[in-house]
């Protein structure tokens, strides 16, 4: 079974900008142009990507920061290129001060911007290597076409005043057929008033692209997926509208998903604007896939870049990973809903970080798998935990989704969402109970759902299983240079398999899949005293107790879902009265 990984409404530079209020002068607001050309390209060679922003009623003061644009994430060996930048007014070209930092750059203008403001500059789209695991947003290249996350590609005007924007493409020099398509629509497309660095958070894919279409959903990606992705989008496009219902959304806004090759990580992805990045490569099949794709839409509709891990993660994983959602709605059969609640409850207890208090876990992020996926698989748990809580305290009428859609409500309303408002939510349903399960998640307690956690199906039972050990240091495997295995543990499977200290490894394998897979080797490539060979081995080290739920026989299918009938009775009415006359036709 597959992994996820989720960059979670990441934009790269504009996390933590103040939420944007419209005001009436929105409605006026000037249109900035964003025209993207490219010519042919592929993945060998790459191609330049040849974008010119015009920005109207520019004021810019001397000496500020005008452009940022990010150049690299977690597990690229270097950075993306950015070329020949030049930004012009009515005066003439502006001189610009270029600061580059280790992910981005920024342009400081030397002199103040008046008017019309050109910006024109040269991206390499181009396959960067990848040292280790990181979020698949960067440029890059498949088949002939290429894909991005906007701040990786745009270079954003920091200029607060609301702008509508127009995206356009010309992607003519690229080939018969291709063209380009972002978070918010096909080809050209105008945005409405609000903030500019909106851009920093869509998907931009231009190319020959291969296409999913169905009502207000559409999948598409360019290259070549190692199988066939249109059964899977189907089966996304359903829980689209489902999630939709499930939890009231407003409307049921145009959603994509973007498909693109993950030669490191495959099978992960990234939550962005009314749209999510997930990736195909080694051992990812449209079957396998759904796990992470029902967990970026959770996202879609739940996740706020207010609150912290515990909280997207927890919410993705115990709605999405586990594919409860898809289970409720009848899109997976009851024992694929076990498998997967299972795998994400071994990998928790299996993990040999599950101590680690939640503080610990952003510095470390990218640096340790173990903790990595602790974020995920522990919130899963809690939240588990809290569904239950919610559904004995309140006799049965309400589960975890009820103060959950509290915070999506002040999402919608534009409001703050914080950790102690979901505390204040939690003693209102649950009493100090809630805030007292919420302590234990903070300070690295074992969060341990309930038997009946799950549902009158199942009940919790306790499993020997493995603990997941690479067998030496974790620091052997630094994001980025050289990989020298220290630290190796006499008696581990890696020591046994003849890996010695001082050996030089790479992998090719995505190290969170690995680790969520209590069956899956893994294999290094091994250099030493000259000598290349491969060494393959079960990463596993001693047996624990681990929390597992099993179906209990003689428990009529029919009865499984009876905790969440309200929450389905209210998700059939919502979407009957949502249903479009377009939709009822088909
Ligand atoms: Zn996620």
């Amino acid at each position: 079974m597959k992994r996820i990984l989720g960059w979670v409404l990441g934009s790269v530079l504009t996390l933590g900008s103040p939420a944007f209020a419209a005001s009436p002068a929105t409605a006026a607001a000037p249109l900035m142009r964003i025209l993207i050309k490219a010519g042919a390209m592929s993945e060998s060679k790459g191609g330049d990507v040849d974008i010119t922003l015009s920005i109207p009623d520019v004021e810019f003061p001397a000496g500020g920061t005008f452009l940022k644009i990010g150049t690299r994430v977690p597990g690229m060996v270097r950075s993306q290129s950015v070329r020949a930048m030049a930004v012009s007014d009515a005066s003439g070209p502006a001189r610009m001060v270029l600061h580059g930092a280790a992910s981005s750059l920024a342009w400081q203008t030397t002199r103040a911007l008046e008017g019309d403001v050109t910006v024109h500059y040269l991206i390499r789209a181009e396959n960067v290597p990848l040292a280790a695991g990181g979020p698949a947003v960067q440029l890059r290249v498949d088949g002939n076409g290429f894909s991005s996350q906007g701040d990786m590609i745009i270079a954003t005007p920091q200029i607060q005043t609301p702008y509508r924007i127009g995206i356009e493409w010309d992607l003519s020099a690229m080939g018969a057929g291709a063209m380009g398509v972002s978070s918010y629509g096909d080809g050209n497309v105008e945005i409405p008033a609000g903030p500019i660095a909106r851009l920093g958070s869509i998907v931009l894919m231009g190319g020959v692209m291969q296409r999913y279409v169905s009502g207000p959903f559409e999948a598409v990606w360019t290259g070549a997926p190692n199988f066939d992705p249109r059964p899977a989008m189907q089966w996304v496009a359903r829980l689209h509208h489902w999630m939709s219902g499930f939890w009231r959304s407003a409307s049921e806004p145009p959603y994509r998903v973007f498909l693109r090759f993950d030669p490191m990580n495959a099978g992960t992805g990234a939550a962005l604007t009314h749209s999510f990045i997930a990736t195909y490569g080694k051992g990812v099949t449209g079957e396998n896939l759904k796990p992470i794709l029902a967990h970026e839409m959770t996202h879609t509709f739940t996740a706020s870049d207010e609150m912290q891990k515990w909280y997207n993660e927890g919410i993705a994983v115990y709605y999405g990973s586990t594919l409860l959602t898809p289970w409720l709605a009848g899109l997976t059969p009851t024992d694929q809903f076990l498998a997967h609640l299972n795998e994400v409850a071994a990998t928790y207890y299996t993990d040999v970080k599950r101590s680690l208090p939640e503080s610990q876990v952003l510095p470390n992020f990218w640096k340790d798998t173990r903790i990595r996926i602790l974020a995920y698989d522990r919130g899963g748990m809690y939240f588990a935990a809290l569904n239950h809580m919610e559904l004995e305290a309140s006799g049965g009428k309400h589960l975890i989704g009820y103060p959950i859609r509290a915070m999506n409500a002040r999402i919608e309303a534009g409001q703050p969402l914080s950790e102690d408002l979901w505390l204040g939510l939690l003693r209102r349903d649950l009493g100090p109970a809630g805030p007292a399960l919420h302590h234990e998640l903070l300070s690295g307690g074992l969060i341990v759902p309930s038997s009946g956690a799950f549902g009158p199906c199942f009940r919790r039972v306790v499993r020997k299983i493995p603990m997941f050990d690479l067998g030496f240091a974790m620091k052997s495997l630094p994001l980025f240079g050289p990989k020298i295995i220290q630290g190796l543990r006499p008696g581990s499977n890696a020591a046994k398999a003849g890996l010695r200290n001082g050996d030089q490894v790479s992998y090719a394998a995505a190290l969170d899949d690995v680790q969520s897979n209590v069956h899956e080797t893994l294999t290094l490539h091994v250099t030493r005293a000259g000598r290349a060979f491969t060494m393959t081995y079960l990463p596993r080290g001693k047996l624990v107790d681990a929390y597992q739920w099993e179906r209990i026989a003689g428990v009529p299918e029919s009865a499984c879902k009876a905790p969440y009938r309200n929450t389905l009775a209210a998700t059939r009415d919502w979407l009957a009265k949502k249903i479009s006359p377009a939709e009822t036709r088909r």
